[in-house]
């Protein structure tokens, strides 16, 4: 089930582009917050030598902002496009309380693919493991983090202000040029947060050492 990214609620919308044929099914569509017209205007991007459409797929009726965008970062400066598949550079996730330790997982682009970089920390035994994984496995990450769970569209800070102890999460996402991003969040968590979870579960310390039992 489709659900906004920053407020996530359930009553979103596609958005239908150009000119629409109206009949029936689409004036009830329209009627029920099922669809909504984006308009004529078709933007395209230059991404690698192609033409590439940019506008967001979704709408949201509650907090009345767009996302689904394809995986492509404009710059506001310059206008240029760039393919987040290319410039993404590694990715850190990181869950855990102040005091009982958390899980980590880094991945980092590399020559064959990337490799992961699993741990615990703080605690007292900092174990740290390994593994290379394929370009194919790395883009399909990049692409759940961007296609699946709307990345560009999440807030960058999640936090509720009464509550000191509990459960810190953290993702960084390291770009080309040196740029950042950075989502952070205290006893709130963002919309997709199971389907985040679920992304860097089989790279936890703990099933990486259960998968090294079973070579
Ligand atoms: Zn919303």
């Amino acid at each position: 089930m489709k659900r906004c990214p920053r407020c996530g609620s359930k009553n979103v919308a596609e958005i239908l582009y150009g000119m629409p044929v109206y009949d029936d099914e689409l004036q009830k569509k329209l009627d029920e917050g099922k669809i909504v017209l984006g308009g004529c205007c078709i933007c395209t991007a230059d991404i690698n030598g192609k033409q590439v459409k940019v506008m967001p797929s979704m709408h949201c009726n509650d907090c009345k902002k767009d996302f689904g965008k394809p995986p492509i970062l404009i710059s506001r400066k310059s206008g240029e496009t760039e393919d987040y598949r290319d410039i993404v550079t590694s990715i850190y996730f990181c869950v855990g309380g102040f005091f009982q330790g958390g899980d980590v997982v880094s991945i980092s682009r590399n020559r064959d693919g990337a490799v992961v970089t699993a741990g615990w920390l703080p605690g007292d035994i900092k174990k740290f493991e390994k593994r290379q994984i394929a370009t194919s496995e790395w883009k399909q990450i990049i692409d759940v983090l961007y296609k699946r769970l709307y990345l560009q569209d999440w807030k960058r800070r999640y936090v509720d202000p009464y509550t000191l102890d509990g459960t810190q999460w953290e993702l960084k996402i390291r770009l080309t040029g040196g740029r950042r991003r950075n989502y952070y969040g205290s006893n709130i968590f963002p919309p997709y947060w199971n389907e985040l979870k679920k992304v860097f579960q089989k790279y936890t310390i703990e099933s990486m050492l259960t998968d090294i039992e079973k070579d």
